[in-house]
């Protein structure tokens, strides 16, 4: 933080009446730490949308413009840094990541692009073969389409490779697991074992044999915490090791800044550690989770959250909720049945009148609360939740957001601009492929199609989109997502036109909604989110020029340069960012 100017006098006042001594410790007021010359900058402020060169000092941009203007702050301490007519931009904000998961699976089994349960099992194979030392093998990413015609894996697959340790897989989503029988009997599962409930709800499923009862091997959204809760805890060196490597994971694709759309207090100390001892790289705001049973407990812990974390790098103050599950897994809350079962409308993990008294006691508090909701139902009764709030509790800057939205019912879509509710998205989450064709489509169905991952027809209703990863789910990777934000298509460039086309959005609304929008959605727009003189000085250089290349090859970019508070946190040092000292 800077001081004001009359404060300055003043110690400078003093520092000459002590000696003068003070004064050579830090560069003169109007040199900066660091420039960046010669580039194409994208400010993603609408009001001066390009630049070509930038100041840095204390951590903030001091002043963006051409060359000429900036080289007159360069001092003889000053880092130079000449672009080469690259293109810069503010800082990605991924709004929707579980960072610290994320941060884990970089060391597990990884099923991304296992298509098949033949392939699932030579990789697990190799992965016991080559970790001895690990009692639990644990590893994320298998998809519902690789298990026809079904859609779900048996614990018998995995059996056929490891029987003498247990094996915990998370499905690609994150809503249900996949085990081995030694997991099961370890987790004490049997087929007595009931079902998991919350306020008299049903809230996850241990998918069962029809003929004998017996557990199949997969435990659908709350069953996962019968597995979970035996799996012994990592230490708290591993955790830290864990988010050192994941810290540079998103410093190398151009991650500034996210919203963990999961966490706890022992989650926010852990980056409050890491940035006492100087390692923070990216800034972190967290939620806390609601249950449906919202307690005195409960409510003192997310109280003392806010308390304890409130700056630009560690904050809390945002309440995360499950309305409902998934399309894939039939478990998200549709308004009419699923079109490949009749029978199944999937279910709600609240309801409707306990979900709108908590969030109106939240409300009172002065909470931001995001709602994970993907089917039509829960979206639209968490859309009531809040509308509630604010004809009981009063006009007031919410910026409550809901969080995938994966098919909205049209009638709805308005309400997201009118209520200014915050539409959280994940780009990467529809792109064309046989999970999203075979699976999510089929369920959805042809009639309901349209309003799939309606990006373009929330945000032309007025609405802001936050865009993020949802990693470990995908890939944290800002620029697949960019691509698929744009082209809704394979990499082969299919379907022609983009998977339901007309809900893609042009190159700038996918920007804005990874930088500025995304930081209006933390109620950080002030401090965030666009290169502007002032703001912190979260910058990010990349290999490509996004508005040059082919929307197909995007994904393609890789950022050369990284800065987060003004410091140089990734370089590639092929890219030759010269003259540097
Ligand atoms: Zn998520």
């Amino acid at each position: 933080m800077r001081l004001p100017v009359n404060w300055t006098l003043l110690c400078l006042l003093l520092a000459s009446l002590a000696g003068g001594e003070v004064r050579a410790q830090s560069p003169a007021p109007q040199t900066a730490d660091l420039v960046l010359l010669s580039g194409h900058i994208y400010t993603s402020n609408p009001a001066r949308p390009w630049a070509k060169a930038l100041a840095i000092r204390d951590g903030r941009i001091m002043a963006v413009g051409n060359d000429a203007e900036i080289v007159k702050l360069q001092g003889p301490a000053t880092r130079v840094l000449n672009l080469g007519g690259r293109m810069a931009m503010p800082g990605i904000i991924d709004s929707h990541i579980h960072f610290l998961d994320g941060s884990f699976s970089l060391d597990q089994l990884n099923l991304d692009d296992a298509y098949t349960a033949a392939e699932i099992q030579n990789r697990v194979r190799e992965f016991a073969a080559a970790h001895p030392d690990r009692a639990w093998l644990l590893g994320r990413g298998w998809l519902y389409d690789a298990f026809k015609p079904s859609g779900l894996p048996t614990k018998q697959i995995l059996d056929e490779v490891v029987s003498d340790r247990p094996i915990v897989l998370d499905c690609y989503d994150g809503h249900s697991v996949w085990v081995n029988s030694k997991a099961l009997a370890l987790a004490g599962i049997t087929k007595d074992t009931p079902d998991p409930k919350q306020a008299g709800i049903v809230v996850g499923t241990i998918v069962r044999d029809p003929a004998s009862g017996e557990a199949t091997g997969v435990l659908k959204e709350e069953a996962v915490a019968l597995v979970r809760k035996v799996i012994p805890p990592p230490s708290h060196e591993q955790e830290l090791r864990a988010l050192r490597a994941g810290l540079r994971e998103a410093n190398q694709h151009g991650l500034t800044s996210v919203l963990n759309a999961s966490g706890s207090i022992e989650e926010m100390e852990l980056y409050d550690e890491l940035r006492r001892n100087g390692d923070l790289t990216v800034r972190m705001t967290t939620s806390l989770m609601m249950e449906p049973q919202l307690d005195e407990k409960t409510l003192a812990q997310f109280e003392e959250g806010r308390r304890r974390f409130h700056d630009e790098w560690v904050r809390a103050g945002v309440i995360k909720a499950f309305m409902d599950g998934v399309i894939e897994s039939h478990t998200a809350a549709m308004i009419e049945p699923y079109s490949d079962d009749p029978k199944v409308s999937g279910s709600m993990n609240y309801a409707p009148e306990q979900f709108r008294a908590n969030v109106l006691e939240l409300d009172r508090r002065h909470f931001q609360v995001i709602t994970h909701a993907i089917g039509d139902l829960a979206i639209r009764t968490t859309l009531d939740a809040y509308e509630a709030a604010a004809q009981t509790n009063g006009a007031r800057d919410r910026r409550y957001r809901i969080e995938h939205i994966e098919n909205i019912h049209p009638a709805d879509i308005p309400r997201f601009g009118r209520l200014g509710v915050i539409a959280g998205m994940q780009p990467f989450h529809c792109y064309p492929e046989p999970n999203l064709a075979n699976v999510w489509a089929r369920n959805v169905g042809p009639a309901r199609l349209a309003n799939s991952f309606a990006w373009h027809s929330i945000a032309a209703g007025g609405a802001k989109l936050a865009f993020g990863s949802d990693w470990p789910v995908v890939s944290l990777d800002p620029f697949i997502g960019i691509q698929n934000a744009v082209t809704r298509q394979n990499s082969m460039g299919e379907p022609a036109g983009g998977w339901v086309g007309e809900q893609k959005v042009t190159l700038d609304q996918a920007l804005a909604s990874y930088t500025r929008d995304a930081a209006y959605a933390q109620f950080e727009d002030k401090l965030k989110g666009s290169i502007e003189p002032g703001k912190l000085a979260d910058i990010i250089v990349l290999s490509q020029d996004l508005f040059a290349v082919n929307p197909l090859e995007i994904r393609k970019t890789m950022p050369v340069l990284t800065i987060v508070g003004g410091k140089v946190v990734y370089e590639d040092e092929k890219a030759k960012l010269g003259p540097a000292r």
